[in-house]
């Protein structure tokens, strides 16, 4: 029989590593452990926010994966890797021996630099940075907001999941606001000066939201210094001006997925140092790590991202178990994001894998066009549902 892999996470790069260490060889026996029986994406869960997308259709089994694809799916939680003897320990009580271990575990929260929050106050202040409960808390929250309340939205500093992520949620926020509530506001307290696709994103909330919409930047005084979780007050460092919110929207700054620190696969950035050709970890060899939790070169941590590298990390551990030399990888990344349901706009990128790291291919990727026409704006949003069904039924289908 031939080896065995088994996969640690079943979202976007555990998953489609999983499927595509099957399509590269089927000799190779591959085990998905995952808790969740159903996992909700990040990617859509703002279009939920904004009121034109149910959760159940932005929700995905592994059906597929075990019965096309012939993965053993588990689930179950990886408590503790053991390097040496090649084995994972489930909180379950079993253990699994592997030849070569492929780790997606996302992310985790740095509680520990947010004063007045942490894991307990999550429900009433949601960050909905993973999706499923915690977004249709945050749902919840926004219905039954007043109309003339205000929404603070709190970024995270970089590096985070999904660059422009938390710019996408104001717009659809308001976007939902607008339809319902329109003497309310969105307020944006940012510990950063500058935000992916930041003149598109601007030019679309003046077009459609006129100024429901303030981004206040770092430099500005838009560093949180402190929030009080009772009352949904948030003070800012310059002159601890004090914010109250009607709905809190707090998103912690980041670090790697819990398991990540259990194996002992992180370095001192709190993030997964790994060889970007294989992603085999240049801590444990044997271990590949995938998706956010991974240091990627110039990669952002997107849903995109993980399933690029998934295929990559697939393709290098076959060509390691054959014996065969690994190639250098060529990755790809869009992001969409929809400041309302018919104005789509884009970043893309190349990367290639060189010298040791994975960089931007010059001239191979770009943002949508400023000023663009309105007929444009809509071709994009439907382009962004296309990216959608496709990516996830090449994750999941
Ligand atoms: P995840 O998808 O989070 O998967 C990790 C999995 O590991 C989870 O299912 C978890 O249950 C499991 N796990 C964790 N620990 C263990 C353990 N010990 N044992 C077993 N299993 C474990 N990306 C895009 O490309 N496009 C978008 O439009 C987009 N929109 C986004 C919008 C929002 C609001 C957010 C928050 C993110 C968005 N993203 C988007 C980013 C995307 O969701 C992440 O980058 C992506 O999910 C990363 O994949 P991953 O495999 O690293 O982690």
């Amino acid at each position: 029989r031939g080896a065995h892999v088994v996969v640690v996470g079943g979202g976007f790069g555990g998953a489609t590593c999983a499927k595509y260490l099957r399509r590269y060889d089927s000799d190779v026996r591959v085990t998905l452990v995952e808790p969740k029986k159903q996992y909700t994406t990040c990617p859509a869960s703002n279009w939920y926010l904004g009121g034109f997308r149910d959760l159940q259709d932005i929700t995905h089994g592994y059906g597929a994966l075990k019965d096309d694809y012939d993965v053993n799916v588990v689930h179950d939680m990886v408590t503790g890797v053991d390097p040496d003897g090649r084995t994972v320990r489930l909180a379950g009580g079993e253990s699994l021996s592997y030849d070569r271990l492929v780790v997606s575990p996302g992310i985790d929260f740095r509680w520990d630099r947010v004063d007045g929050l942490d894991a307990s106050t999550e429900e009433r202040i949601p960050h909905a940075w993973k999706a499923g409960d915690q977004t249709r808390i945050l749902r919840q929250q926004l219905e039954a907001m007043p109309n003339g309340g205000t929404f603070v939205l709190v970024p995270p500093p970089n590096p985070f999941r999904c660059p422009p992520g938390p710019y996408e949620r104001a717009s659809l926020v308001a976007h939902y606001l607008q339809q319902n509530k329109p003497r309310s506001k969105v307020l944006i307290l940012d510990p950063k000066d500058g935000f992916s696709k930041q003149g598109l994103f601007e030019q679309g909330w003046a077009e459609k939201y006129g100024d429901m919409i303030e981004w206040v930047p770092g430099s500005d005084g838009g560093t949180v210094h402190r929030v009080d979780a009772d009352s949904r007050t948030v003070f800012t460092e310059q002159g601890f001006t004090e914010h109250k919110a009607d709905v809190l929207n707090f998103v912690p700054p980041q670090k790697a997925g819990k398991l990540a620190f259990q194996a002992g696969l992180t370095d001192e950035s709190g993030w997964c140092p790994v060889d970007q050709q294989s992603f085999e970890s240049e801590i444990h060899p044997g271990i590949h790590v995938i998706g956010d939790a991974s240091i990627a070169g110039a990669m952002p941590k997107s849903g995109h991202s993980a399933n690029s590298q998934g295929k990559m990390a697939a393709a290098a551990i076959v060509s390691q178990l054959r014996g065969d030399e690994v190639v250098s990888p060529s990755h790809v990344n869009t992001c969409y994001s929809l400041v309302g349901p018919e104005y789509g706009i884009t970043v893309a990128a190349v990367y290639r894998y060189s010298d040791g790291s994975i960089s931007g291919v010059e001239g191979a990727g770009g943002v949508s066009p400023m000023d663009a026409s309105s007929g444009f704006r809509k071709q994009e949003a439907h382009y962004a549902k296309g990216w959608y069904e496709s990516i996830t039924s090449d994750v999941w289908g």
